[in-house]
Formats: structure tokens, C-alpha cells, sequence
């Protein structure tokens, strides 16, 4: 469904063509319209208010942005987030266009076998051994192309200054990929330090996460549109496309449960978006400003842990034939040799402990990377269950699990109040406003929640985060980056 109507989306090229006079599109005047454009066009900003639940902007609790929305703007009520509903693969996923089965990053902690070797395909591992080894955090990690990336190549790198600007530090490392030796992809990068400072790091406060506050973070926002971004040459200049990670709301949900200090959170988040739409206007910038307002995953108060190794002990399952990587709601099990003359066995038996356990322990499915001739062979895979997670890939677990509603994995152990990571915390935030002219006026776009929200075929006309990536690169006249899996959201725009 979403490939088909990605199909439709007219190339960039084509419209560069219908939009200017075949008697008058020399090459000199179309390269000089170019360059117009990149002092006039739009100026592009993605603010992932991690952790917020698109529930919160129903009840009324981002007041400031609905306002915005309803006065110019879209609201996709029905958006989602892709499995693994997490910190790393959704920031991916807007990065890239890419999900998790092609972006590298499947979830925030996932396996790889390095047999020995400290790295695999430039992962560090966090130990060597023959088998799987826990990882996920390194620029070279991720496989898919990401907008910073693709926006700095010769050619593209004079249209667009890019800035990333992370209050969280892990997203920085993620997406810090070099264009040289000496230069980021990114144009700007900003991230509080920590205990392994990285050359971009600022000296601003912690929380106990070891992250970056709301309020510094947008600090730092609002300091590089001010005083520009430092590019090429030693030249300053405004950043037209801006991604930005606020962490404060999805810190509180882990600590307390998504209640009434997480809601207040999210008001206050909201009050960010007031400082920044309010320089912007004072900067005379707002006819130029387009914000995404999303969120990565939404939140759950984990009502429930269970651990998947105890299922296993009890169902007779030697804890040295595989390694669990919890993810929240979701667990990536692997084996310890994936190569074993009886693999297929194994995983039919950890399946069968999983869901035949005891229903208190609040098993959703167990489903298969890869077809298994011994226990339905593709029936019981990620691709012939949930097709449109598309989580199936080599990095994912040989078998995952998911928790319901209000369950939460604990293996070895997991101590916060609230988490995310199952399919019922992909129910995310999704908002396209500003001030450009070239924002439609939908207000609320209404969909129709399908069973665990994995209803994207049923919404064909609801955002994902893929189609973050996709669409800012059309507002910058710019094909998607090379991965991307994503739509452009041309419902969002007038004449698009
Ligand atoms: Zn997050």
C-alpha cells in the first residue's frame, strides 16, 4: 500500500520542470532559482518530544501546538511509530526513511556475532565471544543513508545546512558519520557532554539519565538559529534543516509511569515549542518556519514484568543456549550458536515456553526472524504476522517476543516505573505547522485504530515515522535519501 503510493509521488525533477517555462529553463537561470531557494525557501525543523503519547495532544495537553495545527497545519491522529517502538530505531526511521529491518538499528539494544572479534560490520560489541554479543551504538551501525548524510554531498551541500541538535547524547554518537576525515555529515552537532566527552559536546547540566534538559537543549536550539551554525569555510550560516531531540518527557515516563508527572511534562514540553515559534516570529522567520512536532514511541506504566529467562528455565531451557536482549515490551532472543545442527528445535521449544506461559505473565506473541519447517515453517515468522513492522532483518532476534498492554520484559532486570518498546507504545505523536504558506490547513487528519496499532495498511493516508526523512527532503527540493522506505506526506502541503 505505502510503496504504491510512493509511486505516485511525482519526482522532484518533475516538478522543477512543470514549475518553470521550457522556454526559459536554461541552466544558468534554474541553478540561479536554486539559489533563491536556499535563502528563501523553507526552513526545516523535526522536534522529537521523546516519549509523548499522541493521546496527550487528544486530551488537550499541548495546547500550544493544537493551536498551531488548527490554524495551519496537520495532526495525524492515527500515526505510528515502527517496531521496535524505541528511542534509536524511530530517531532512525525519521532520520533514514529506512525501518528496522534495512536501517541497522532493529532496537536499541540488539546482537551481533563477532566470532571473537571485538566489532561486526563496524558494531562495537560489548564482549568478544563466539556468540551473540550485545551492541547498537556507533555511527557505523547504521546501514541506512541518513538525511545528513545525503544532504552533504557535493552538489547538495551549498542548498542545505544541517543541524543536529540532541539532548540526548547516544542519538549524537548514532548519527555523528563523518563526510571526511575531519567533518561530520551533519553541519552542526550538539550534545551535552558526559563521562566520554565527544569533540561536539557542550557543558550544560545532567538529569539522572545523563541527559540534557527541555530547557537547554531548546537553548540551544534557539542559539543556532540566532547566531547561525558554522559551515564551510569558517561562514556561519542559519541551519535549514534542524532535528532535535527533547528528552525530558520520555524520562519522566520511565521514572514515574505515564500519570500526572508525565502529563506535566508534556505541558511543559509544549511550552518549548512556544519559546521557539516565538523567536522565530521575532527573528521574522515564522513565513519561513515548518515544524514536524513527533514523537518517537508513545508511553506505558509497566503494570507488569516478567522475565522471558524464567519461562525458559521452567520449560527445561539451558540458559546457555541463548542470549535475551530486552528492549522494553519487546525481547530479541538469539542462539547462542545459530548454527546448530538443531536450531529449528530450540526455537520451536523457546517458542512453545513463551506462549503457553501462564497468562499472568502477559505473552503477547513469540514469532520467528525466519521460517521455521518445524512449527508452521512461515507461519509463525515476523514478515507473514506483522508484514508492515518490516522487522524482519539479519540484526533482529531469531525469535521475538512482545508483551501486552502494560507488560514490560525484565531480563536480567529493568527497574523503571514506565517503558515502551511493545506495539502498544507505537501509537505516537505526529504533527506538521508553522508558519510557510505552503502548509495545508487539515487540522486533525482522523484514522481508524486497527488490533496493537499495526493498521498502517488500514490508514494509508496516516504518517510513520519513515515519512519524516522523505518529506523534509521534499520541502528542500531534494530526493529522499537512499534507503528510505518512506511516503512523502504531500497531503501536508498545498499543491504537492
Ligand atoms: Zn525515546
Amino acid at each position: 500500500m505505502r510503496t504504491l503510493l510512493r509511486a505516485t509521488v511525482p519526482s522532484i525533477a518533475a516538478a522543477v520542470a512543470l514549475a518553470t517555462p521550457a522556454s526559459a529553463a536554461t541552466p544558468l537561470e534554474l541553478s540561479a532559482n536554486a539559489a533563491v531557494r536556499a535563502s528563501t525557501g523553507p526552513l526545516v525543523y523535526v522536534f522529537v518530544m521523546d516519549g509523548a503519547d499522541g493521546d496527550q495532544y487528544d486530551k488537550g495537553r499541548m495546547p500550544f501546538i493544537k493551536k498551531l495545527v488548527d490554524k495551519r497545519g496537520t495532526y495525524y491522529a492515527e500515526s505510528r511509530a515502527i517496531m521496535v517502538a524505541e528511542t534509536n530505531p524511530n530517531h532512525t526511521a525519521m532520520i533514514t526513511g529506512a525501518y528496522a529491518d534495512t536501517s541497522g538499528i532493529p532496537a536499541n539494544d540488539f546482537a551481533m556475532y563477532g566470532n571473537g572479534a571485538s566489532t561486526a560490520e563496524g558494531c562495537p560489541l560489548e564482549r568478544r565471544t563466539q556468540g551473540p554479543s550485545t551492541t547498537g551504538l556507533a555511527p557505523a551501525c547504521v546501514q541506512a543513508q541518513t538525511i545528513f548524510q545525503s544532504t552533504s554531498t557535493a552538489g547538495v551541500r551549498d542548498k542545505v545546512t544541517s543541524a543536529g541538535i540532541f539532548g540526548k547524547p547516544k542519538l549524537a554518537t548514532l548519527f555523528a558519520a563523518k563526510r571526511s576525515k575531519k567533518k561530520y555529515a551533519a553541519d552542526y552537532l550538539w550534545t551535552p557532554c558526559t563521562g566520554s566527552p565527544a569533540p561536539y559536546c557542550r557543558k550544560v547540566p545532567l538529569n539522572s539519565f545523563g541527559y540534557a534538559d527541555d530547557d537547554a537543549t531548546m537553548d540551544a536550539v534557539l542559539k543556532s538559529v540566532r547566531k547561525g551554525v558554522p559551515t564551510e569555510k569558517g561562514k556561519r550560516k542559519k541551519a535549514n534543516l534542524t532535528v532535535v531531540n527533547l528528552p525530558t518527557v520520555d524520562v519522566t515516563g520511565h521514572s514515574y509511569g505515564a500519570g500526572k508527572k508525565y502529563r506535566k511534562a508534556i505541558v511543559r514540553a509544549d511550552e518549548q515549542i512556544k519559546r521557539f515559534v516565538r523567536q522565530q516570529k521575532k527573528l521574522d522567520l515564522w513565513s519561513r518556519t515548518v515544524m514536524f512536532v513527533v514523537s518517537d514511541h508513545s508511553m506505558a506504566t509497566n503494570e507488569r514484568k516478567t522475565s522471558l529467562t524464567e519461562i525458559f528455565t521452567a520449560a527445561g531451557i539451558p540458559s546457555s543456549s541463548y542470549l535475551i536482549v530486552q528492549n522494553g515490551g519487546t525481547d530479541f532472543v538469539y542462539l547462542s550458536d545459530p548454527n546448530a545442527a538443531d536450531r529449528n528445535d530450540q526455537l520451536r521449544r523457546m517458542r512453545q515456553a513463551a506462549v503457553s506461559a501462564d497468562p499472568s505473565f502477559g505473552i503477547d506473541e513469540a514469532l520467528y526472524r525466519d521460517p521455521n519447517p518445524l512449527d508452521g515453517d512461515a507461519a509463525n515468522t515476523l514478515d507473514a504476522v506483522h508484514p508492515d513492522w518490516h522487522l524482519a532483518g539479519p540484526r533482529t532476534g531469531d525469535l521475538v517476543v512482545t508483551q501486552s498492554d502494560g507488560g514490560a520484559f525484565t531480563d536480567p532486570v529493568n527497574p523503571v516505573a514506565g517503558g515502551h518498546g511493545g506495539p502498544n507504545t507505537t501509537d505516537n505523536l505526529f504533527t506538521i505547522t508553522g508558519g510557510w504558506k505552503g502548509i495545508a490547513k487539515n487540522g486533525t487528519l482522523a484514522g481508524q485504530p486497527g488490533a496493537r496499532f499495526d493498521d498502517t495498511a488500514l490508514n494509508p493516508s496516516q504518517a510513520e515515522n519513515v515519512d519524516v526523512a522523505p518529506t523534509a527532503m521534499r520541502l528542500l527540493g531534494l530526493e529522499p535519501p537512499r534507503d528510505n522506505k518512506g511516503r512523502v506526506l504531500t497531503e501536508a502541503f498545498k499543491g504537492w
